[in-house]
């Protein structure tokens, strides 16, 4: 019999009971609740189920799936291809679930499953603890971390999946498992880079650090110099204590007081060192790179919560980024890093990005489904632009970047930081081995691959 069409009156069975709000279209709600982070993205789906605890979320789950609609489950939106979202389907949106609750005595803290960065961030700040977090605030902490999790502390303290401690899932049955490294282990396993592919996460827990002084320094310099520049911080990061992260990134001049006008809206060589510690530190480890010849500055002790800010970019734009990592960064891989930056969409929000990576990323578990971890430098060409009319060239250049670092490519991708690139690249993403054991976790706890929205495994064949 065919399917009741998700009208405006169908969703009534899931409403009643339902802790938080429901919207379809024509609501005032809906087209705020259908936007993402990439304004490239414009989908209409039938039901947008705005949750308010995990029963919400099992009711949204089992209404969805009695109606034969698609789920889409979405946390902070930032996806760049999307995949919060379905078009005609049903949007499983946790945004209402961003509590985050901190035990400073047990250095953890119990983070909602649509919680922001700056959520987490803001929480833990007080308590001077904090984890590896994104590098921007508006991120939701469950992809990211589910993803894997890579930002300015993760030579310290490692990918933010390493420091999950325990999650709570509702499953494709509508059911709720708890996970951690004693409870489901197999499962626990698979969320450390496996992405939404086993369950809605409702909760995780986040192993916290000590952070007593964050510090950084920001260094902006004409292109002409970016080659020396890249050069010199490769060669300071590849000696550097965990304490000590960053990224080279080209970048528009941004219209700030402290830039000079001569670099407003013009490319800029940007030298960013973040230091898990005092400023004196990081003057001691980056005294190389504060010999440079350079054009502004900017140095100084930073709150570790503010410091996750300053990179926020403003939504609304539209977007498209890829990634590469690295097996090794010789002179010459820096000039073609560099020579990307020359064709790079300027008076955009684009960011033409080198992440140094090593400490303790590399010596986290080797058998996750990270097999990037172990590369030493990223690539990530991130395009982001206003108008439609500049979407090929913008796509191009990103295209290109990629293309111009491939001989030193490793093979192995953050899927994190790339968009709908193809199977081989989500098999590449994962690792071979570690794909066929996330397969086989995907056939017992989502065999019908009800969540599918993502950077897809298929459930293992018996
Ligand atoms: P969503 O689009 O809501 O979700 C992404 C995927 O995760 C979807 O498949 C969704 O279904 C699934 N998902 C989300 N939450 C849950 C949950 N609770 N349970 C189950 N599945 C869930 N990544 C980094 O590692 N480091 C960075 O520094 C970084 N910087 C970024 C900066 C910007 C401006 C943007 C837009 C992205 C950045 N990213 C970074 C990438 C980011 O980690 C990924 O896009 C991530 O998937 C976003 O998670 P989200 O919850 O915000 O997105």
């Amino acid at each position: 019999t065919p399917r009741t069409p998700p009208t405006d009156t169908a969703p009534a069975g899931l409403r009643a009971g339902f802790e938080g709000a429901v919207h379809v279209p024509g609501d005032p709600g809906y087209d705020e609740a259908r936007t993402v982070f990439n304004s490239m993205i414009d989908r209409r789906p039938a039901v947008v189920a705005q949750c308010s605890s995990e029963a919400d979320v099992a009711r949204a789950l089992r209404f969805a799936r009695d109606q034969g609609l698609e789920i889409a489950v979405r946390g902070g939106g930032h996806s760049v291809a999307g995949m919060a979202l379905s078009e005609g389907g049903l949007v499983i949106d946790l945004r209402r679930m961003r509590a985050v609750e901190v035990d400073g005595n047990a250095r953890s803290a119990r983070v909602g499953g649509g919680a922001t960065m700056s959520d987490l961030d803001r929480a833990t700040q007080p308590y001077a603890l904090a984890t590896t977090g994104g590098r921007v605030s508006t991120t939701g902490v469950g992809g990211f971390t589910l993803g894997g999790g890579s930002g300015w502390l993760e030579r310290a303290f490692g990918l933010a999946c390493d420091n999950l401690l325990a999650a709570d899932l509702v499953t494709a049955d509508g059911g709720t498992v708890h996970t951690s490294a004693e409870e489901n282990p197999e499962l626990f396993w698979a969320l450390h880079g496996g992405g939404g592919n086993f369950g809605v996460v409702t909760s995780l827990t986040l192993r916290l650090h000590d952070l007593p002084a964050m510090s950084m320094a920001l260094l902006l310099l004409r292109p002409e110099n970016g080659p020396e520049a890249v050069r010199t911080y490769r060669d300071v990061m590849e000696s550097a204590p965990d304490a000590a992260g960053g990224a080279c990134i080209y970048i528009t001049g941004p219209p700030e007081e402290w830039v000079p006008e001569a670099l407003v809206g013009r490319l800029v060589c940007a030298v960013l060192v973040t230091y898990a510690g005092t400023e004196a530190e990081l003057r001691d480890v980056a005294a190389p790179l504060l010999a440079l010849e350079r054009e502004a500055e900017m140095i100084d002790a930073i709150d570790y919560a503010d410091l996750q800010c300053m990179l926020d970019d403003p939504p609304g734009m539209r977007n498209y980024w890829s990634a590469e990592y690295l097996d090794g960064f010789p002179d010459e891989a820096v000039a073609a890093f560099c020579a990307g930056a020359a064709t790079m969409p300027v008076s955009s929000g684009s960011q033409h990005v080198l992440f140094p990576m090593g400490g303790a990323v590399a010596r986290g578990p080797a058998d996750y489904p990270l097999p990037w971890r172990s590369s030493p430098w990223a690539v990530h060409p991130f395009g982001v632009w206003e108008s439609e009319r500049d979407d090929e060239q913008a796509k191009e250049w990103v295209r290109r970047v990629r293309a111009s670092v491939m001989p030193w490519a490793g093979g192995a991708v953050y899927l994190n930081f790339i968009g709908r690139e193809g199977q081989e690249r989500v098999v590449a993403g994962f690792g071979e081995r570690a794909y066929e054991r996330l397969s086989r976790v995907k056939a017992r706890y989502d065999p019908d691959n009800v969540f599918h929205l993502n950077h897809n495994v298929k459930p293992a064949v018996a």
